[in-house]
């Protein structure tokens, strides 16, 4: 009989993920509050449940994949939640970007439940996801870090056991103040060649030929039809939703203030990156921040946007 594991957040990052978790042999339970995420994932094999309590069940560990620590929170800790509802040795597993705080707080109310628990965030975007290539950022119990790797060994190629309760988180947070900062960036950098009339696959293979390439650069390029498998090649459909990269911006804003440092590019990157969202522009790639800057390229309507 096959393993079993529970899956929640079926999204653009959750779905590849558990689709590699059943190519490694495990039968997968899935729960998502969108009928989209559902039908997608029960293509790859997935079995929808219609409940967390239902997707639990039989469940040697569970994973959690939601856009923030408010869904992560309700999922894990709600009176229907997964902790209310695991079998008590199960391993639960949170691989979404929730800030250093809310980490703690789970870390407490897991505790209380008498639940395992160890935060897990990724790096590597939903090429990593697919390919099965993340890097993940551990931080939890020294006796549930053993488990949580060989889980995660299917999903990534760089798992990192970061430190205890939080630490992971941190070290996410980090890494992704990085990223976030050079998408910004990149979006500007590559109005200002538009501008300057220059031929954004010649500034493609200048820069990552120079000191300015970098990651985001290379896989997440802002012109469309430059790179062929970034979402500007696919009309900005996500990808990194920009609310998303505005969230790390912000969580990155936080753990500063909190030790007394001001990050002033993050300051100007996150107030560029949520006006961008608030203009109709969330759900889009983060990459579509070009379209707020460039003199050709334009801003779709709300509904262009999300369709
Ligand atoms: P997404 O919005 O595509 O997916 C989130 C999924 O969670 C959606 O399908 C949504 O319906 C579901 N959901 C929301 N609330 C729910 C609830 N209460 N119960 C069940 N399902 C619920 O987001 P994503 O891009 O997959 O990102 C997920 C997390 O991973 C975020 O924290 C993000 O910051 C992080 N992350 C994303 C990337 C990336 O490249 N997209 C890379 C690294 C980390």
């Amino acid at each position: 009989m096959s393993k079993t594991i529970a899956w929640i957040g079926l999204g653009y990052m959750g779905n590849p993920m558990s689709q590699n978790m059943i190519e490694a042999g495990y039968s997968v339970r899935g729960y998502d509050i969108d009928s989209d995420a559902q039908n997608r994932a029960k293509k790859n094999g997935v079995i929808i449940t219609n409940s967390i309590a239902e997707a639990c069940q039989g469940a040697e560990a569970i994973f959690t994949m939601l856009p923030t620590g408010k869904e992560v929170k309700e999922v894990l800790t709600g009176s229907d939640g997964v902790f209310a509802h695991a079998d008590s040795n199960a391993l639960v597993i949170d691989c979404s970007t929730i800030g250093i705080d809310m980490a703690g707080e789970i870390h407490k109310c897991s505790d209380n439940a008498g639940s395992r628990f160890v935060e897990a965030p990724v790096s590597g975007g939903t090429e990593g996801a697919r390919d099965a290539t993340l890097t993940f950022m551990m931080g939890g119990k020294e006796s549930d870090i053993p488990q949580a790797t060989s889980l995660l060994e299917h999903l990534g190629e760089y798992i990192a056991h970061v430190g205890g309760p939080q630490a992971g988180q941190a070290a996410k947070v980090v890494n992704n103040l990085i990223m976030a900062v050079c998408v910004t960036v990149n979006c500007e950098a590559t109005a200002l060649a538009e501008r300057l009339g220059l031929d954004l696959k010649a500034m493609f293979d200048i820069v990552t030929h120079s000191s300015g390439d970098n990651w985001t650069f290379r896989l997440w390029n802002p012109a469309p039809g430059v790179v062929p498998d970034a979402p500007s090649s696919h009309e900005f459909k996500a990808g990194f939703k920009t609310w998303l990269l505005a969230k790390d911006l912000s969580l990155a804003l936080t753990a500063g203030r909190s030790v007394g440092l001001n990050i002033s590019t993050a300051e100007a990157a996150h107030r560029l990156m949520d006006n961008h969202a608030q203009s109709g522009c969330a759900d889009m790639d983060a990459t579509s921040l070009l379209l707020s800057l460039s003199s050709k390229n334009k801003v779709p309507d709300k509904e262009q946007a999300l369709s």
